[in-house]
């Protein structure tokens, strides 16, 4: 086998990294000096992050109602 043309493949490939946004990154929030992870694509932590409620809409059933009216 060759190695001189296994060499030449091997660096010819590009590596992939994974997408990252910066490092050294704090949370948006004031005062808060969260580090965001590199791989984090929000502007803020997980606290800060804009609260979003999937659940909320199933929350307000007829049972829901019964159980806690
Ligand atoms: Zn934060």
């Amino acid at each position: 086998m060759d190695s001189t043309t296994m060499r030449a493949t091997t660096a010819g490939r590009a590596r992939r990294r994974p997408k990252t946004y910066g490092e050294d990154r704090v949370c948006g929030a004031d005062r808060c000096e969260t580090r965001l992870s590199r791989y984090n694509r929000n502007q803020f932590c997980f606290r800060h992050a804009p609260a979003r409620f999937p659940r909320m809409r199933g929350e307000f059933t007829e049972e829901y109602l019964a159980k806690h009216s």
